[in-house]
């Protein structure tokens, strides 16, 4: 009676049901919620737990409302008068640096749970493992050996790969065509299990093509690996252990997830492969060996937040592996041994690797030492989108000046037959918010009353992740 479960899945009639008690009651009650928890009315709150606070499934992207979780969850706290407390392992670089300078009070665990080592993390060369003749499918010899061993042990194994599908590029080896989604501007993904080619950004399938457009010859070939096809390999290469695979495909039925979770903690499964969601918070006590099978694809984004990210889920997922004894191994495959990250991962020094990655943002001036807000403008037309986004910008910088690049396209350019562009604002974060809000308010007003804007859709993203 004193707990409230409260998700966004809850039925009208639920909502209200718990709106009535918040507000009416006099109890003590303790709430857990998802991430749209901080938006229910509360009478009186005393404390607001943030767990696993560098998350970034914290940020709601599409639709709006685009706020983060977390920081919203610290001024709904503020607002009461009670206490956030933000608590991770890996905490977000910009957290980590308010609580440094004093922004944020700052409460260290040094121990493991019970004591326990952290696992022995091992970076393995692909390249070279290559060259061995070590690597069978999109495993090295000593990610096979772990994989092995810990089977024999009676031990269980999750091997992480963070793209769902079976090989991410189809591509024609005769020229070179790659078969691309009509409506968005990517690659398709191959799906062995529905036998399609799959847009993962509108979700349009594709059939196969037989014989290439581009050519006429036959010759469309399937490249990389994603979830499916690591499965598929896995299995092969031990027909004896029970495998379960963890991903946008295998959730997405009622009781998916819970019947994955619930069979590898029975040890009905031996092995489990799986997208992003393995590294999440899992707590199974004879997982001894995690695989980390591409770390390139997570290392090597386009993005100002990639290496935090990339640092964020390996530590995270190496955290799965010896919860409950001192023999966890971590194997992560690479063809790019010498990026500093793996050092920092290797010795799980998330200080050091936090010392490295504050410095590059203040060098590149980014957050926490600016605030970004990016500029969105989508367009069916890709002259308009163009034409719309340069008058957007020139008009930003006659304001701000150089506070503002762009307009630029960002990785994916085209999704659900709109074109995008971006335009990034810096802004010092000391500096009015609220001022910059209604400088584009007034931009937005302008270009909307000299019909400038017909036919785009124009937002903001402050704060991305
Ligand atoms: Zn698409
Ligand atoms: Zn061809």
């Amino acid at each position: 009676d004193k707990v409230v479960i409260y998700h966004s899945k809850f039925s009208d009639n639920d909502r209200v049901d718990i709106w009535k008690k918040l507000l009416a009651s006099s109890e003590p009650c303790v709430v857990i919620g998802a991430r749209s928890a901080v938006f229910l009315p509360f009478a009186s709150l005393g404390l607001v737990i943030v767990d696993e606070e560098h998350e970034s499934a914290y940020k709601q992207q599409d639709p709006a409302p685009r706020y983060n979780g977390r920081d919203a969850a610290i001024v709904l706290a503020s607002m009461h008068g009670a206490k956030t407390l933000l608590g991770s392992a890996t905490p977000a670089v910009d957290t980590y640096y308010k609580a440094l300078t004093g922004r944020f009070g700052l409460v260290e665990l040094t121990e493991r749970y019970e004591g326990l080592r952290l696992p022995q993390v091992e970076i393995i060369d692909m390249a070279a493992a290559r060259k061995r003749g070590e690597v069978e499918g999109a495993f090295s010899l000593l990610t096979r050996r772990l994989v092995n061993e810990s089977l024999q042990r009676g031990e269980q194994s999750i091997l992480f790969i963070n793209r769902r599908g079976y090989a991410p590029i189809a591509r024609c080896k005769l020229c070179g065509y790659v078969p691309k989604c009509e409506n968005c501007d990517v690659s398709l993904t191959y799906h062995r299990h529905s036998d399609k080619l799959i847009c993962h950004y509108c979700g349009t399938p594709y059939g196969v093509p037989d014989v290439c457009p581009a050519c006429k010859e036959p010759g469309i070939e399937v490249l990389g690996y994603g979830s499916e096809r690591v499965e598929e390999e896995i299995d092969s290469l031990f027909p004896t252990a029970a495998i379960a695979r963890m991903d946008l495909d295998t959730t997405r039925s009622k009781d998916g997830y819970e019947t994955i979770i619930d069979n590898f903690s029975k040890g009905k499964s031996q092995i489990l492969v799986g997208t992003q969601m393995v590294t999440k918070g899992l707590d199974f006590g004879r997982v001894s060996m995690v695989g980390v099978i591409n770390a390139d694809s997570i290392v090597n984004f386009p993005d100002f937040r990639a290496s935090e990210r990339a640092f964020n889920m390996i530590e995270q997922v190496a955290g799965r592996a010896g919860r409950k004894s001192d023999n966890g191994v971590v194997a992560v495959q690479t063809y790019n041994p010498s990026h500093p990250l793996f050092d920092f991962l290797v010795r799980h020094d998330y200080k050091g690797y936090y010392q490295r990655e504050i410095q590059e943002r203040q060098r590149y001036n980014y957050p926490p030492f600016v605030r970004i807000i990016y500029v969105y403008i989508k367009h069916k037309d890709p002259a308009a989108v163009s034409t719309i986004a340069f008058e957007f910008a020139s008009r930003l910088r006659v304001l701000l000046g150089n506070r503002v690049s762009g307009p630029d396209e960002p990785y994916v350019a085209r999704i659900q037959t709109l074109y995008i562009r971006r335009i990034m604002l810096k802004i010092e974060t000391q500096a009015s918010i609220s001022k910059v809000k209604s400088l584009l308010n007034d931009i937005r007003i302008e270009m909307t009353n000299s019909r400038q804007l017909s036919g785009a859709v124009l937002y903001y993203d402050v704060d991305p992740m």
